[in-house]
């Protein structure tokens, strides 16, 4: 493609991509209005900052679950981000809609209440 032509294009200063300046967040605390970075490493970043997760190892997750919740096995998508859910002691354990990591959360990660769950479920179904 011959660059002359098309819309000028913002390169990452972190990934050295050169990207429309929609992928790029407005930030007004800047001059030029915009943020140096991507949105996909800006995303990456936080979510690093958050979870200890590299971009790598979350990318390698997703596809060990198929995109797919860990337990529903729904596709995530914008309206169904993945969440990524860890153990009392903080490993990584899978991605989660954000139902079941609520669901779980709510479980405290207690089999037996879990299991006591789904058996009420069962019995008074
Ligand atoms: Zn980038
Ligand atoms: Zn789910």
């Amino acid at each position: 493609m011959d660059q002359l032509t098309t819309k000028p294009t913002i390169k990452c200063t972190k990934c050295q991509t050169d990207r429309d300046p929609s992928w790029y967040p407005r930030d007004r605390r800047r001059r030029s209005w915009r943020t140096p970075w991507c949105r996909v490493c800006l995303r990456a970043a936080s979510r690093l900052r958050r979870t200890g997760l590299t971009q790598e190892e979350y990318d390698a997750l997703m596809a060990k679950q198929d995109g797919r919740c860990g337990i529903c096995r729904m596709p995530f998508a914008d309206e169904i981000p993945a969440r990524i859910d860890r153990s009392a002691v903080g490993a990584v354990r899978g991605l989660l809609c954000p139902r079941c990591k609520v669901g779980l959360s709510t479980f405290r990660d207690d089999l037996e209440r879990l299991r006591a769950a789904v058996g009420y479920l069962e019995r008074t179904a």
